[in-house]
């Protein structure tokens, strides 16, 4: 083989009369031919590699399309067809999971439909915990009301505004604008034909002094930002010129109540500030910067399993989290909070607890006007936690109210997985019905005609118009009662883990670690409201991992 190579390669320099360009020619033509034989065995090494890359390329290519036609989808929406006021009144209460998932895919062509919220955006919650570090910019959780209404067929009309009664009698929602900007009018009522109340509900506090006037909650923007602000705010002036030692304790303290989903992920978000960050550009806080999570249940998290509350409990350890368990808030002053804690041999004993920063996540509450609107109606005396509804999600004891997330009581938790299923199920069974009444409004239309037809060929065009409508109505699916699928539980634990819960099959798959914390990171993003979000959540991630979050208070 050596030699053939050389063999020809020589032959052109033998050649003398040849000019220079047909020797190159020739001499290149060799060296292929000669080539020729050896050549594959690299092709085929890299053949992969080169049709990995061309894939890795044309996903990329769609993916990058795909965005760019959303947005472009965003940016420039439709016309939309006006409200038609012979159409019945769909009165939404709320923007949050349940009332934008049901909003998603109601047909709004159908009814005319008014969306009444105070708050005007919708809020994607599960990463609210990220907010309170600056980890994630509260804006990019945030999807105005505005886009989700403006993307809808039938035009949506939309009053920011809380409802403080419910006349389910009258059919009455009484509204008022508390936001700082006020017109002339700031009170006036809206009447309905239906109502959906998706209002959620409030923190629970169980009356525990104190709670109200010196904690945080972490239930909207606004408790993100204060907390945010908060701890900047002890970090600042635990370092204060002469402080005491003692009193830089209880401020670089931060004390989580409740260990439930909401607190176990702030507990893990603040420590991961701190040892991320904090501990960098401030590093006089090193020493004394700590978190407790106080739980009144002898374990955190109790919805997860068992090997999950342990792995959730261990990683705090190694975290230098401290939890208290069987140790229950009783009262809460400026600086410190009151707690009852059980001992080991059964016996209880007051401890207190100095903080600096207090966040209260201790659970749901009833809203005002839900409690209001529970007590105009005998069906709801024995209710406790909110509005009892039947399968349908009619709140029991009306005909034309519906209740939808955490402010209705079903069998489920309040969680948004369960709030935006019972949205997207009222979205379906108002499409059913809307087409239904259509369909049944038609009918009555044709049996008139067909009565006063005058001659045979007449009533059996009608007739033949009639047997198709009773077939439509016939096709159009009947829905069946709500049916939860649970998906799975997720939560951030700090330090890049995560635990799951995953629903497969008819079992149970429970995971922890930092793959499930990738999981948890893919799941919520491709679960964000919009592309928008989306990509905001994802730039933010890539900002923090970059520079660090900004340890600046507003
Ligand atoms: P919300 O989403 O709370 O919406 C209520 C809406 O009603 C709001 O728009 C509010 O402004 C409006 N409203 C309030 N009062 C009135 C009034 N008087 N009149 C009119 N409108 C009113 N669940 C999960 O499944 N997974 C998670 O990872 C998860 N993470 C969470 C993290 C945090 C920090 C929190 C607080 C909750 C989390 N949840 C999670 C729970 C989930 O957010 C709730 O179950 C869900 O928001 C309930 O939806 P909703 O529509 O009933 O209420
Ligand atoms: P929660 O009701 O789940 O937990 C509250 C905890 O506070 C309980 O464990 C309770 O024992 C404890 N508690 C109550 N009073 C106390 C006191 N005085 N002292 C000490 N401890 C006290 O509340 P949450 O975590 O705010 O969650 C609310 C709902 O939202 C739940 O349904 C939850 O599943 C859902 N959620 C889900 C996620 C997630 O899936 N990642 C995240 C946040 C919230």
């Amino acid at each position: 083989m050596r030699s053939q190579l050389l063999t020809r390669t020589t032959q052109p320099l033998r050649a003398t009369t040849l000019s220079r360009q047909s020797f190159q020619q020739s001499f290149r033509r060799s060296y292929a031919d000669a080539a020729a034989p050896e050549a594959p065995k690299p092709r085929r090494r890299f053949r992969f590699l080169r049709w990995a890359w061309r894939l890795t390329l044309l996903s990329g290519l769609g993916m990058a399309g795909t965005v760019a036609y959303s947005i472009y989808e965003l940016r420039h929406p439709a016309e939309q067809v006006e409200p038609d006021p012979n159409k019945k009144t769909l009165v939404i209460l709320g923007s949050g999971w349940g009332s934008v998932s049901l909003l998603k895919k109601l047909d709004t062509e159908n009814y005319n439909v008014i969306v009444i919220s105070p708050r005007n955006f919708f809020l994607f919650t599960p990463l609210l915990p990220s907010c309170t570090t600056g980890l994630i910019e509260h804006r990019s959780i945030m999807e105005p009301i505005r886009n989700i209404l403006r993307q809808k067929k039938g035009r949506v009309r939309y009053y920011e505004a809380e409802a403080t009664k419910i006349d389910a009698e009258k059919r009455v929602v009484y509204i008022s604008d508390d936001s700082e900007v006020k017109g002339d009018v700031s009170h006036t009522e809206v009447p309905f034909d239906m109502l959906v109340v998706g209002v959620g509900a409030e923190n629970a506090t169980f009356g525990i002094p104190g709670v109200k006037e010196h904690s945080c909650f972490l239930k909207e923007v606004g408790d993100a930002q204060k907390i945010r602000k908060r701890v900047m705010d002890c970090v600042e002036t635990a370092i204060f010129k002469d402080q005491t030692e003692e009193e830089v304790k209880r401020l670089l303290h931060m004390v989580v109540v409740g260990g439930g989903p909401t607190g176990v992920e702030f507990a893990g978000e603040i420590q991961d500030f701190f040892e991320e960050d904090l501990k960098k550009w401030v590093p006089e806080i090193k020493d004394n910067f700590h978190v407790t999570l106080v739980e009144a249940l002898p374990n955190v998290l109790p919805m997860f399993s068992k090997q999950l509350i342990d792995y959730t409990e261990s990683t705090f350890k190694e975290e230098k989290i401290t939890i208290r368990t069987k140790t229950m808030v009783k009262n809460v002053t400026d600086k410190f909070i009151e707690a009852e804690v059980t001992n080991p041999d059964g016996s209880k004993a007051l401890e207190k607890i100095p903080y600096g920063l207090l966040v209260w996540a201790t659970g749901n509450a009833v809203r005002g006007v839900v409690r209001d609107l529970m007590n105009q109606i005998p069906a709801q005396k024995t209710s406790r936690r909110g509005l009892a509804v039947n399968e349908y999600l009619v709140v029991n004891g009306t005909e034309n109210i519906w209740a939808v997330g955490d402010c209705a009581v079903t069998n489920y938790a309040p969680t948004a997985q369960v709030a935006s299923q019972e949205g997207a199920f009222l979205a379906r069974l108002f499409n059913t019905m809307a087409k239904t009444e259509a369909i049944e409004n038609d009918l009555k239309v044709l049996s008139t005609e067909q009565a006063q037809a005058k001659t045979e060929e007449d009533r059996n065009r009608v007739f033949d118009l009639i047997k198709e409508r009773q077939k439509q109505l016939r096709r159009t699916k009947q829905i069946g009662p709500f049916q939860y699928s649970h998906q799975g539980s997720l939560a951030y634990i700090g330090k890049e883990r995560a635990v799951a819960d995953i629903s497969w099959l008819s079992g149970n798959i429970a995971s922890g670690g930092t793959m499930t914390y990738l999981f948890w990171r893919s799941a919520y993003l491709s679960m964000c409201f919009s592309t928008r979000n989306r990509v905001l959540v994802a730039l933010d991630w890539t900002k923090a991992k970059l520079f660090g979050r900004d340890v600046s208070r507003e």
